[in-house]
């Protein structure tokens, strides 16, 4: 596939179709022309942790499918409010290495910093759909005494702006953030784990763009997306504007019950991310959050998968299986 940047020249702005989201669960089953029982007993889903989808992602769920794979990760269901043991609040225990609000230095030169607190999705399956974000979102005014930490430990090379999602922030807010990083000299890369490209692509602004082609950090760009039929041709145009900036492109799935659980989807969304210029980096097992049991899968699952996946591709589109396990400094391989 040729890679083009032209560019999205969406009608509205990125903020625009933002706003425009789709925050309704009953909307979102009309337009789908879905039984409305779906959310029988689901309230107290969608009252705990919101539907919030855009109207692009939607458009590419297929309308009349109760079982599409786009749909069933934004969409509240009573099988949320069970109870399994071995689910909690706070998998990652990511309340304890917390030195500073909305910074996690959990790894040797990396710092995290949960740069907003809120994303343009929320997924159902998601490890911090109870994360505290609003004692942990230094917000954009207070990033001073982050920037002062990280400038005091030298062993920092790498700063991660993470979720709630970093591409909330607009662009003149990231390139004054950019800007007072280049002035850490040890600072060299910066990274994003944002799942906007995907789900919000038209944020892919040549001004964002610009910002960091221009800069002296390296740039790297973890999306995250789960399903081939996330990847539409405006993500490809989003793919293309990054690239010709100069950013990596890597993928992070979480490997998900009903989603993408066999082989031949896991095998068409590798292909489809390098035919637009990602490669596939992590496949993560769920981590184990209250409300997302019905997308585990166990570990001798997850690796009979990845057994046959490795049959099927060159080995650099084969993501690697990890997971994340609290006290751990890096992540941890599963096979
Ligand atoms: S975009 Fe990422 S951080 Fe936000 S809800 Fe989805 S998985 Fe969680």
């Amino acid at each position: 596939m040729v890679l083009t940047t032209k560019s999205l020249k969406p009608s509205l702005s990125w903020g625009q179709l933002l706003q425009q989201s789709i925050t309704d669960p009953v909307e979102l089953l009309r337009i789908l022309q879905l039984p409305l029982s779906l959310l029988e007993g689901a309230e107290a889903a969608w009252q705990g942790f919101k539907l919030r989808v855009p109207r692009g992602f939607v458009a590419r769920m297929e309308v009349g499918n109760p079982a599409d794979p786009l749909l069933l990760q934004v969409l509240p269901i009573a099988k949320e409010l069970d109870i399994h043991p071995g689910f909690s609040y706070d998998p990652l225990e990511e309340a304890l290495p917390n030195p500073i609000p909305g910074l996690l230095h959990k790894y040797h030169g990396r710092v995290l910093l949960t740069a907003t607190a809120s994303c343009a999705i929320n997924c159902r399956y998601c490890f911090r759909r109870h994360f505290p974000y609003k004692e942990n979102n230094p917000g954009f005014n207070q990033w001073q005494q982050a920037l002062d930490y990280i400038r005091a430990d030298h062993s920092i090379k790498e700063v991660i702006l993470s979720g709630g999602d970093p591409l909330l922030l607009s662009d003149a807010q990231l390139a004054n953030f950019l800007q007072r990083l280049e002035a850490i000299p040890h600072v060299t890369t910066l990274r994003f784990h944002s799942r906007i490209p995907v789900v919000l692509p038209e944020r892919i602004t040549s001004d964002f763009a610009k910002n960091l082609q221009h800069s002296r950090l390296h740039s790297v760009m973890v999306l995250h997306c789960n399903h081939a039929n996330e990847c539409d041709e405006n993500v490809a145009v989003a793919m293309a504007t990054l690239k010709h900036a100069g950013v990596t492109l890597l993928n992070q799935s979480v490997l998900l019950k009903g989603i993408n659980d066999d082989v031949n989807t896991l095998q068409t969304l590798s292909e489809r991310l390098f035919a637009i210029g990602v490669l596939p980096y992590y496949l993560h097992v769920l981590d184990k959050v209250h409300g997302s049991a019905h997308f585990y899968l166990s570990d001798a699952e997850a690796i009979a998968l990845m057994k046959q996946l490795t049959a099927k591709l060159p080995g650099y589109l084969v993501p690697k299986l990890v997971r994340e396990t609290p006290g751990e400094l890096n992540k941890t391989m599963v096979i």
